[in-house]
């Protein structure tokens, strides 16, 4: 077997939540032409709808399931939808997330939990539900942000907090189920990509951060999704309790 061969993920199942929009539409299509079916998780179905085509050309399934991540049992269900299809869980993209910007002085206890709900509890109850049924050599990855790791000049501390949280979340669940389970879990901290998250930026914003992206410009989608088919990948076999910036160097400024 050629190292380019570790790389494929024919014949597995992969469930990518906030399949609808953005970073997760490229996921799920990077990891149908690297071999996969995928499960397509998000709350509006007729959006799934579309990735789901994007798959299907690539030869691979799809099975659209609308699903909140917020609630734990429409994680179970997610699950169950994947295995009553597919009889297989081997891939978590744990990917749903939503942002916010308040100023801590004015921010309400709902406004903080909602973003945690998704973004943190979402991924957890997902993973949970996935770890159940996940045989050994599975994977699990968790979409967290270079928000987890710094600041970026916008006052985000329910997103900040929710996505630093994925980094411990990530560790954990990866030595409790590392030997045990034979689960592999790591997460992705972005950097800046241009999405429907980064179009509620205020004008001048990415601008204002040019300087501090080391390598000029923000990021492709296609970037980031072949370092999540690696990371999934047997060819990251020995990869564990990880956070990998692919962030254009932003974190190292
Ligand atoms: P996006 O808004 O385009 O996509 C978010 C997806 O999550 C959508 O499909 C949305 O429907 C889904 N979603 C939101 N709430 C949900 C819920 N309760 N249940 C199920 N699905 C839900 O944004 P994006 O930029 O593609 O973001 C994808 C992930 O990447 C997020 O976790 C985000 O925090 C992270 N991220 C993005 C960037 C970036 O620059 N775009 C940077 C760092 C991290």
């Amino acid at each position: 077997m050629s190292v380019l061969d570790t790389f494929r993920l024919d014949d597995r199942v992969t469930i990518v939540t906030g399949a609808s929009s953005g970073l997760g539409v490229a996921f799920a299509t990077a990891l149908a032409e690297a071999g996969s079916d995928v499960v397509l998780a998000a709350r509006r179905v007729d959006k799934l709808d579309d990735t789901a085509a994007l798959v299907r050309a690539t030869g691979r399934r799809a099975l659209p399931v609308a699903t909140d991540v917020a609630d734990p049992d429409q994680c179970v269900a997610l699950v169950e939808s994947a295995m009553s299809e597919f009889g297989r869980v081997d891939v978590l993209v744990n990917n749903a997330g939503i942002s916010s910007a308040y100023p801590a002085s004015r921010e309400t206890p709902d406004q903080f939990r909602s973003i945690i709900d998704v973004n943190l509890h979402g991924s957890y109850w997902t993973a949970q539900a996935c770890g159940k049924v996940m045989q050994p050599g599975s994977s699990i990855v968790n979409i967290s942000s270079i928000l987890g790791l710094t600041t970026a000049g916008l006052p985000q501390a329910a997103y900040s907090a929710s996505k630093a949280g994925l980094v411990g979340l990530t560790r954990d669940l990866a030595q409790q189920w590392g030997t045990r389970k034979g689960i592999r879990v790591n997460a992705i901290a972005p950097g800046f990509f241009a999405t429907e998250m980064t179009d509620q930026y205020r004008d001048g914003y990415l601008d204002g951060l040019a300087l501090r992206m080391v390598l000029g410009r923000v990021g492709d989608a296609g970037e980031l999704a072949a370092t999540l088919v690696w990371l999934v990948s047997d060819a990251a076999g020995y990869v564990t309790g990880q956070t990998i910036a692919v962030d254009g160097g932003v974190t190292i400024t």
